[in-house]
């Protein structure tokens, strides 16, 4: 019982690790970007999402694989096609702030169905634009649950 006890109070642990401490480095397109140079990106970087800007560096879009094969099955010009027109735009982007929780992160990815969360900074709270520090995937939460495993943690 002991044991089991521990166990569990090392996860909550874990999990209520801040997403500051865990982010990686989001992988970014300017969104006039074209579609062909994107699908370049995500091959090159090895990602399998790419966060769009506007030209203030703000958070504009998220592109994902589905997105990149979507437009690529359709007869259109990939070299002449921005990836804003593809993207899914602001508002409708779930974001994490970096004092939230692994927890909190993995639960939006499961409840939006998504693979990844851009972790973002508030610019002003009117204007709903948001700078982007970091991004959380599912393979963080993956990560954190090995380190857990392994007890890494005291
Ligand atoms: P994949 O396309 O590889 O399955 P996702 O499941 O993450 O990757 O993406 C599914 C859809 O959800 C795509 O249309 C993508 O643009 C969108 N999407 C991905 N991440 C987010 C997010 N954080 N907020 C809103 N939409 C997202």
């Amino acid at each position: 019982y002991n044991e089991q006890f521990a166990v569990k109070r090392q996860a909550e642990k874990y999990l209520h690790q801040k997403v500051t401490n865990f982010k990686a480095h989001p992988i970014v397109v300017e969104k006039s970007t074209s579609v062909y140079d994107a699908i370049v990106q995500l091959f090159l970087e090895d990602v399998g999402t790419l966060y769009a800007v506007d030209l203030e560096g703000h958070l504009a879009g998220v592109v994902s694989r589905k997105d990149l094969l979507r437009a690529a099955i359709g007869n259109q010009n990939l070299q002449e096609l921005p990836v804003s027109v593809i993207m899914t735009r602001m508002p409708n982007i779930v974001t994490i702030f970096p004092e939230e929780t692994l927890y909190e992160a993995a639960k939006k990815m499961i409840n939006y169905h998504v693979d990844s969360l851009p972790v973002v900074k508030e610019v002003d709270k009117q204007s709903n634009t948001y700078l982007l520090v970091g991004r959380i995937t599912k393979t963080t939460i993956t990560r954190a649950y090995l380190e857990l495993m392994e007890e890494k943690v005291d």
